[in-house]
């Protein structure tokens, strides 16, 4: 393996700003991994070979003129919900298999314009739908850590192609945890921002008062060079907030001493919990104490509804957002039908999966008139409930913990065909997109040898004291350092 694609985003920086190596070898470097692995791995719905060297040959040109960008010659990934202009955007799905995009999401026009290299469009459940790819209408992805395993999902491609070095990072969105639990079962870094933080521009919905991009990285330096570039305000989208966008790289001080951390205690207590995982996470508030942290117990006394809540709310928003794919417009259009209704009915019967037939269904049925106060508008009120929860826990703490997935890496096949089973991935998760706050996972160890993440939340828009925690931790210990034997 050419070990130019196993460096950070800031290491493959600074090699290229001492002109040490160019974005064209880092490039092949990554283009020549996927080569190697992807046959076992298969993060990538679609590899963009020519454009990446295309992409870094301009990098390179650009930086012999003297011109500098954030990202300038940097090869990443990107889930394959978001839209790139010309290269195929499928969502894991029949529906849009040969959907080409004419316009690019906001945050991948953001990384063309920072510089960035990009490799491909990574697996992804269908519609985003799913805690391990095998809902994706294609292949499932496979944890680089044990192959019989999945890598999480939905962004278990994105997961698994930066923890196997296929690229240097990568793009996930994350609606109920589709970022933090794959990047807890494959061991790397997983951010995703305060609601509003990054335009969703671009982004094919889900469920549009939870869905927010994020990042996938080998580190946490990564996530904040990223969120540097991709956050901020944009008028194209107008739930993607005029708040300012600090410095977040300036705010890795290493110093976490006074910061007051709060301990979930539902989580910890939850029956769920893996006693491996819960282990490494005792260990790491050890960790954290040290680091002169306050560690406190912290309640959320409506945790257990998390999940019937998202899984109204969700599916809900899910079957209007999906009423688009019909077959007129654009997508996948089932031949031989008699009339616009039959039309609609074998496009929509052939286009989309079992899981996301069944959240059409549920979402259809709590929308439906009599059932919507009783369903829907219950579930809003208790969503305000749980976020209430996290305000009165902020009140007292700055930053807080707990685990981010109950479970290590489950082995493929175990838990699909048991949809509450496979729910369950994201019970720590959930909650935190139900609030919009913003949360990230981190490595914190290994239990029965497969890696756990160590998730961290923040207040809202405070990503930096986030960022800084999560550095801070990173930096006593070297989990993150860990490769899987590919
Ligand atoms: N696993 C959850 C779901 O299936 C979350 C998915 C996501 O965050 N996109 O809805």
């Amino acid at each position: 393996m050419n070990e130019l694609c196993q460096l950070t985003l800031h290491e493959a920086k600074a090699l290229l700003e001492r002109g040490e190596c160019s974005a064209v070898e880092l490039t092949e470097a990554c283009l020549a991994r996927i080569e190697e692995v992807e046959e076992t791995v298969r993060a990538y719905i679609t590899v963009t070979p020519d454009l990446a060297l295309e992409q870094a040959r301009a990098a390179d040109e650009a930086r012999v003129r003297g011109e500098s960008a954030p990202l300038l010659g940097l090869p990443l990934a990107i889930k394959d919900v978001l839209s790139t202009r010309g290269v195929r955007t499928t969502c894991g799905s029949r529906i849009l298999e040969n959907y080409v995009p004419p316009y690019d999401a906001t945050v991948v026009a953001r990384l063309r314009a920072a510089g960035a290299v990009m490799l491909g469009k990574t697996n992804t459940d269908e519609f985003a739908m799913g805690s391990s790819t095998e809902n994706s209408a294609f292949f499932t992805t496979r944890n680089p850590w044990d192959l019989e395993r999945v890598p999480g999902g939905s962004s278990g491609g994105s997961a698994a192609a930066v923890a196997a070095d296929e690229c240097l990072a990568a793009l996930g969105t994350d609606t109920g945890g589709s970022v933090r639990q794959p990047a807890a079962l494959c061991g790397i870094v997983g951010l995703k921002p305060t609601y509003g933080r990054m335009s969703r521009y671009g982004l094919i919905a889900y469920a549009s008062s939870l869905d927010q991009v994020g990042t996938l990285t080998k580190d946490v330096r990564d996530a904040a060079l990223l969120l540097e570039v991709l956050a901020g305000h944009d008028p194209c989208d107008s739930t993607a907030a005029d708040v300012p966008v600090p410095a977040y790289t300036a705010a890795l001080t290493g110093d976490v001493r006074g910061l007051r951390l709060g301990v979930i205690r539902e989580w910890l207590e939850n029956p769920g919990l893996d006693s491996g995982v819960a282990a490494a996470v005792q260990q790491a508030l050890e960790t954290l104490t040290t680091l002169g942290m306050e560690v406190r117990e912290v309640t959320l006394p409506h945790s257990d509804y998390a999940l019937p809540v998202y899984y109204l709310i969700a599916p809900a928003e899910a079957s209007s957002n999906l009423a688009r794919y019909d077959g007129v417009a654009y997508g996948f259009r089932a031949p031989g039908a008699d009339d616009i209704w039959d039309l609609f009915a074998r496009t929509r019967g052939a286009g989309f999966g079992a899981e996301v037939k069944r959240r059409i269904m549920l979402g259809t049925y709590a929308l439906s008139a009599g059932y919507y106060d009783q369903y829907y508008k219950k579930a809003q009120k208790v969503r305000t409930l749980i976020k209430q929860d996290f305000d009165r826990a902020f009140e007292e703490v700055d930053v807080v913990v707990g685990p981010t997935s109950p479970v290590p890496a489950f082995k493929i096949g175990e838990r699909v065909d048991d949809p509450l089973q496979m729910y369950l991935a994201d019970i720590f998760t959930i909650s935190v997109n139900l609030a919009g706050l913003p949360g990230i996972s981190v490595p914190c160890g290994f239990a029965s040898g497969l890696p756990v993440g160590l998730q961290f939340i923040g207040k809202p828009w405070d990503e930096a004291t986030l960022l800084r925690v999560a550095y801070a931790y990173e930096q006593a210990t070297d989990w993150h350092t860990r490769k899987p034997a590919l």
